[in-house]
């Protein structure tokens, strides 16, 4: 079971990710992940990777594909892997096809959990946490009593700069940007499995299982 599995910031992609391997048993791959093994690991690549981030430049496309190509080569991949994170470009994606293509497989599904940019804003926004206490609030999921303030001792609620509207409304126009490409691309190949990602958790995951099992019965 190849997979790889796409979705904005705030679409509930890790909570997913985390049922899908519980249930199949393929290892979740992440490029934070997979970056962090071969640095710690001194990989000729991993060593690579590390001088571009210490100089604050990206990691160009050939050592990223490289550092896929090693870890999906890996002994634990032979039944297949859940990509989180790559490709996160056409290219890199045509060169996820040709790697797949010299290792005889093929992928399965692109499983995109679709949230309208409306949704993740008010996700992605609504979390406020307490300079007093710590205790984090969420508007939709979580509310104080009282709009603003901590329920445990008053204080004036804030948000962390990560979690600010003008922070999160450009992140999730970059991250738009980015996977509007993709997502052609796979529907083109048609690998692409669109997902209600405004449904409950369950549902959304039970969505998920029907492709899954509907591909491997
Ligand atoms: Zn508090």
């Amino acid at each position: 079971m190849n997979l790889i599995l796409m979705g904005l910031p705030g679409a509930g992609k890790g909570t997913q990710a985390e049922k899908i391997v519980d249930k199949y048993g393929v290892p979740h791959i992440s490029t934070g992940d997979m970056f962090r093994a071969a640095i710690k690991n001194s990989t000729r690549l991993g060593l690579q990777a590390k001088a571009f981030m210490d100089e604050g430049n990206l990691v160009p496309d050939e050592v990223t594909i490289g550092i896929v190509r090693e870890r999906l080569s890996n002994e634990d991949c032979v039944n297949g892997f859940l990509l989180d994170g790559f490709p996160r470009t056409v290219a890199q994606a045509e060169a996820l096809d040709e790697m797949l293509n010299e290792l005889d497989r093929q992928l399965d599904h692109v499983l995109y959990i679709e949230v309208p940019k409306e949704d993740l804003f008010k996700r992605l926004t609504g979390r406020w946490i307490c300079p007093a206490c710590g205790t984090t609030y969420h508007e939709l999921y979580n509310p104080p009593k009282v709009a603003g303030k901590c329920d445990k001792d008053g204080s004036e609620l804030i948000q962390r700069d990560d979690d600010k509207p003008e922070t999160v409304g450009k992140r999730l126009e970059v991250n738009l940007e980015q996977v509007k490409p993709l997502v052609d691309f796979y529907e083109e190949k048609g690998y692409l499995c669109k997902l209600d990602g405004n449904k409950e958790i369950q549902e959304v995951f039970e969505d998920i299982d029907t492709v899954l099992k509907g591909s491997h019965q």
